[in-house]
């Protein structure tokens, strides 16, 4: 039996989510690129946390800084010392694996090749990608991809505060590419070397720092409970003392029920003062803010939310996939129950055959559809029999899907199909719109 990411892997190629990176030529490990589908899918979850988490309040501003930076950043911020994990090589197959993995393999080489129980002492392994500026390679050229995108934040902490206008408390957003060269990598989009992040640097007094480390806690709990994602599939896990990051006061883990057991979705720390007295330090820029009521200084504290898009989007897939028998009939079908607010697809139109006068007729409901423009994407369909059509629609997650037949030359209406109940409803046409958006609207409540 296959797994179910194993599915959701075969899933993802055949019908356009995801697809192996340079795959026509054997395909590089891990690494993965967005199909059609599947870039509209990871769209839909960016614009979506940026609503609710940027435009839904006033107190967050956004930034999009370089993925290249000086190694000053990275030197100041202490990822080229602490950025890196302990590798360890097996003594028999060679095969290198992070230190960690020897725990959940009863100490035996972690890959399958051999029971060896003896490795080479652990090594430190700095997991910054590493490249070079300019068209002369030498020691000097040698430039880092970043690993997050927070430090472009703390390092614009000035020229944010004076163009924002903006107050103690607030926040910045930022959205974008992250490299990390991971020892081990795997479980499809799980861990890879190149993925993206959503950011937020909350910027709060240091005596305000563990009320809204709790609220940014609650705030991204809520956010994941609003897109559907099942509650008994989620925890929040608080680090000890020594698994605490070299910067951080306080680390809660958001975690997810993955078919491999729990694992980090998200991480919230609250990371003091560490780099904004570090970045002040090494550039004798003063990053502290007056207070007028009490006329004293204070270097602010930080809570940072941050959260993979591709592991979010993974467990979007996984919290949605679902292989379920059809009342009354002996067949079983494979239904993506995405929230419709990140559903790639949302309405596809599907006249009954390819006759000349339905597809005019379908057309022209998209057409209307796509001008009202208030929908989202409405796909048109016509190859294949409706019943292939209506499987594509329900395994890439789509919430309705509008057919129409003869009929709908005569009474002008076409059917409506719920992708949840199957459920079918005959629909005038000139209700259509009405009738969609309040059909999303319910499948919000
Ligand atoms: P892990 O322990 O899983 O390696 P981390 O603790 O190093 O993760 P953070 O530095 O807290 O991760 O990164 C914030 C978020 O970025 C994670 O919660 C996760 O969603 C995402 N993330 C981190 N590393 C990767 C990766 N290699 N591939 C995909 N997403 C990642």
């Amino acid at each position: 039996m296959d797994s179910l990411i194993d599915k959701l892997t075969s899933l993802s190629k055949r019908r356009g989510f995801i697809f192996q990176n340079s795959e026509i030529y054997g395909g590089l490990a891990s690494t993965w690129d967005y199909g059609p589908i599947g870039a509209e899918l990871k769209k839909n979850i960016k614009d979506y946390w940026w609503n609710y988490h940027v435009y839904k309040r006033d107190d967050i501003v956004a930034l999009e800084s370089s993925i290249l930076s000086l190694n000053k950043v990275w030197e100041t911020s202490g990822h080229i010392q602490n950025f890196s994990d302990p590798l360890m090589e097996c003594k028999v197959c060679n095969a290198r694996f992070r230190e960690d993995e020897l725990e959940k393999s009863d100490g035996s080489c972690p890959t399958l090749k051999c029971d060896n129980k003896t490795f080479d002492a652990p090594r430190e392994f700095n997991m910054m990608f590493k490249t070079n500026i300019g068209p002369v390679v030498s020691d000097n050229s040698e430039i880092y991809l970043r690993p997050e995108t927070a430090q472009g934040i703390f390092v614009n902490f000035e020229n944010i505060l004076n163009t924002s206008r903006k107050k103690i408390p607030f926040g910045v957003a930022q959205i974008g590419k992250a490299f990390r060269n991971e020892i081990t990598t795997g479980n499809f989009i799980f861990r890879t070397r190149e993925f993206e992040m959503m950011e937020i640097e909350y910027f709060v007094k240091p005596e305000d720092s563990e009320k809204f480390y709790q609220e940014w806690i609650e705030s991204c709990l809520n956010f994941l409970l609003s897109l559907n994602i099942n509650k008994s599939n989620l925890r929040v896990r608080e680090h000890t003392k020594e698994d605490l990051s070299h910067y951080s006061k306080g680390t809660s883990d958001i975690e997810y029920k993955f078919p491999w057991g729990w694992g980090e979705l998200q991480g919230i720390a609250n990371r003091g003062s560490f780099d904004l007295d570090a970045h002040s330090e090494a550039s004798s820029k003063n990053f502290s803010i007056f207070e007028e009521a009490t006329k004293t200084r204070y270097t602010p504290h930080v809570i940072e939310p941050s959260i993979g898009v591709d592991r979010l989007l993974l467990i979007t897939l996984l919290d949605a996939f679902n292989e379920e028998q059809i009342e009354g009939k002996d067949d079983s079908r494979t239904v993506l129950k995405l929230s419709p607010i990140i559903a790639p697809v949302k309405v596809a139109i599907l006249p009954l055959s390819k006759d000349p006068k339905l597809s005019e007729l379908a057309k022209n409901i998209q057409k209307d559809l796509l001008t009202k423009g208030d929908l989202g994407k409405i796909e048109y369909d016509e190859t294949q029999s409706i019943g292939r059509r209506y499987r594509r629609q329900d395994e890439i997650g789509t919430p309705l899907c509008v057919t129409i037949d003869f009929d709908s030359l005569d009474d002008n209406s076409a059917t409506v199909r719920d992708r949840d109940s199957m459920k079918q409803k005959r629909v005038n046409i000139k209700e259509l719109h009405p009738h969609l958006l309040s059909s999303i609207n319910n499948y919000l409540k």
